[in-house]
């Protein structure tokens, strides 16, 4: 979502700036950084994952059993030893070295880490990093970009070098900083512009992300943002869609898009503007999502040719598209959303209270939403599926995003329903794990180390003991329901160890840890208890 994760409503570009740069800081305060504790073991002079299934994430086809050898944070080798459904001949098998240590994952899957490209790092909404953090890394996440640094630039620096030197249980933090934030008088000159962005490469940031400025203010921005080397992402929000839209965006230099707001406005060809109602206020959200949900059947229809001409533009200039599907996914079946199964146990009841419809709160638009919002949503998905499943058969980079922490998305959860997501667009199960892993690494530049399974690259991995390609719901951390061949209801998989770094994590004990944090603020709240909106006892 939009960088405003203080309940505030954005009117105009000035005073949302002023604004995120008043409460940046109050934030930061209130944000509850990740405790230094140890819950992983490793990194290992030598670890040894025996015996697993290999999906490297670059769309090479399982293959296994392999054995996989670490040294310290570095896979060293990759071994087959043997076939399918007949015993491994232990005289093939690297050997353990002393001091060294082994898992046996003989049945099990192993994918590289996965990584979330939109993950903001909690907020007001849920304010202490250990409970987001586990949350991601309990699902098998073990990088995301923050978009925006909403906790602050050095706050996420700080948490991000933790993260690195293992002092934390976190993913990899890549910090996209607002654009603007941290500047006195607001940036709203070219020279600002470039000033600033200089400035934020020299604090350590990864990249930018933008939301909204004047067209020669972005187009400045841009330049400079790519001629220093970084990465930078947008939300063309609708306030700026008419005047700068996707295309503009790629040809000035951004490298990728989030959501998908300011590409049906590139795909126009019978009008130049959203066709607003007459009593549209962009500042009521329920206008704002309700009119976004007839905004893909204003644009020109798939396959014509002014849809070609966008996306074989798009693709050529290399630009990466972060639909994050799952965050609209309440505004086509709000009951499915709000009633997932891991909200009793995993959603943090100030997480719970956020996603309530209020007139106040940002992506809490349930004030009348029903039947015709809903099936204009879903023929909405399917015309903006479609152009994100072609713009993968061109060979376009899409990744995998959540922005988790708004309209009844969980953290880590909403990343394997993102999965779910892209399979229904389209994408075959490998093309949703390399977008996850691979197509995230190299949309961060970081490919060289990240993304795939392969000797010499960092040891971040996903292991589960469940096939993942037939069913992505074997990753939930609620597991999949499986009916036994004796009539018993259980449940099945949950991600088994999540590798970062070398260090081997118990995923399970991480998901338990947080409904740990998760039992203690609602104890703190009076025994809060979540129920559904409207529902009085
Ligand atoms: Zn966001």
């Amino acid at each position: 979502m939009e960088n405003n994760r203080y309940c505030l409503s954005h009117r105009f570009v000035a005073a949302l700036l002023f604004t995120l740069l008043g409460f940046q800081s109050l934030f930061a305060q209130g944000m509850k950084k990740a405790p230094e504790v140890k819950d992983g073991d490793g990194p290992y002079s030598q670890l040894i994952i025996r015996g697993v299934t290999l999906i490297d994430g670059t769309g090479a086809p399982p293959m296994g059993p392999v054995d996989i050898v670490v040294k310290g944070n570095r896979i060293a080798a990759i071994r087959n030893v043997g076939y399918p459904g007949v015993p491994i001949n232990p005289n093939s098998r690297p050997k353990l070295e002393p001091g060294g240590k082994e898992v046996n994952a003989e049945g099990m899957y192993l994918m590289p880490g996965f990584i979330d490209m939109h993950g903001h790092i909690g907020g007001g909404q849920a304010p202490i990093a250990e409970y987001v953090f586990k949350l991601w890394m309990a699902h098998g996440i073990t990088a995301i970009r923050d978009p925006s640094a909403g906790n602050g630039l050095d706050w996420v620096l700080d948490e991000k070098q933790k993260s690195a030197a293992g002092l934390i249980t976190a993913p990899r933090l890549f910090a996209y900083t607002a654009f603007g934030q941290g500047a006195k008088d607001g940036v709203d000159t070219p020279e600002k512009a470039v000033e600033w962005v200089r400035e934020n490469a020299k604090r350590g940031a990864d990249g930018i992300k933008f939301f909204n400025a004047a067209p020669e203010v972005l187009d400045a921005a841009i330049r400079e943002n790519k001629r220093l080397g970084l990465r930078s992402t947008s939300h063309h929000n609708q306030l700026s869609v008419a005047r700068w839209n996707v295309l503009d965006s790629a040809r000035a230099g951004m490298t990728s898009m989030e959501h998908w707001y300011g590409l049906p406005e590139a795909l126009f060809t019978n009008k130049t503007i959203q066709d607003y109602p007459v009593n549209y206020n962009y500042s009521d959200e329920s206008h704002r999502f309700e009119e976004a949900g007839k905004l893909w059947k204003q644009a020109a229809p798939p396959y014509s040719e002014h849809w070609n001409k966008v996306m074989n533009e798009l693709l050529s200039l290399g630009y990466v598209l972060d639909p994050t599907f799952n965050i609209y996914e309440a505004s086509r079946d709000l009951m499915r959303a709000r009633r997932a199964e891991w909200h009793e146990n995993y959603t943090l009841p100030q997480l719970w209270e956020f996603f309530q419809p209020n007139r106040r709160a940002h992506g809490s638009y349930w004030f009348n939403w029903g039947t015709e919002q809903e099936v204009e949503w879903r023929n909405n998905y399917h015309l903006w599926m479609t152009f994100i499943n072609e713009y993968k058969n061109r060979g376009g980079k899409v990744t995998l995003g959540t922005d988790s922490g708004y309209i009844f998305q969980t953290y880590g959860f909403s990343y394997v329903r993102e999965m779910e997501l892209m399979r229904e667009a389209g994408f075959s199960p490998l093309e949703v794990i390399r977008s996850a892993t691979l197509y995230g690494a190299q949309a961060l530049g970081v490919e060289k180390d990240l993304g795939s399974v392969e000797v010499g690259k960092l040891a971040d991995f996903v292991i589960v003991d469940q096939n993942p390609l037939a069913n992505f719901q074997v990753l939930y951390g609620t597991g999949a329901i499986k009916l036994t061949e004796d009539n018993k209801v259980t449940r099945v998989g949950g991600v088994k160890y999540t590798v970062k770094d070398g260090i081997v994590y118990d995923a399970k004990k991480l998901l338990a840890d947080v409904k740990r944090i998760v039992d203690e603020e609602k104890k703190k709240m009076n025994n809060y208890v979540i129920r559904q909106p409207g529902i009085v006892d």
